[in-house]
């Protein structure tokens, strides 16, 4: 059964096994031994089982920041807001980082080969090709 209580428990007992973790060694045939330490991080938690661990009250709160959708067009107040820094640890939040970014960084990333940002009818051909294609 999944609630609240239910969810810090196993969260808790996940960190303690990761933190628990020990390096593996690997013995090459040489005699070389090779070392990992594992580094784990718990970014695909989904959002309602982030809220509650991040005791945020809503969905439609941040739970980085606490911003409102009422609140979250107002740079003034967003920029300032402090951040919960320990809610950065389960991955980018979609509210925090503003639904754009990503649309952002996926512009960037179909125009890497090119760097530049201004394109040509030529180059934008290009890059719709891209798009489609998906590489
Ligand atoms: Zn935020």
């Amino acid at each position: 059964m999944e609630n609240e209580e239910n969810i810090k428990v196993e969260y808790d007992e996940s960190k303690e096994q990761i933190d628990n973790l020990q390096p593996t060694t690997i013995t090459l045939e040489d005699g070389t031994q090779l070392f990992f330490n594992h580094i784990t991080t718990c970014t695909m938690v989904d959002g309602k089982t982030i809220n509650i661990l991040t005791n945020t009250s809503s969905s439609q709160v941040c739970n980085v920041c606490g911003i409102t959708p009422k609140d979250i067009n107002n740079l003034t107040s967003s920029i300032n807001r402090p951040c919960n820094t320990e809610a950065y640890k389960f991955g980018l939040s979609v509210l925090h980082s503003n639904l754009r970014t990503f649309q952002y960084l996926l512009n960037i990333a179909y125009k890497l080969d090119l760097k530049i940002w201004r394109t040509s009818p030529r180059e934008k051909r290009q890059i719709e090709k891209r798009k489609k294609t998906n590489n």
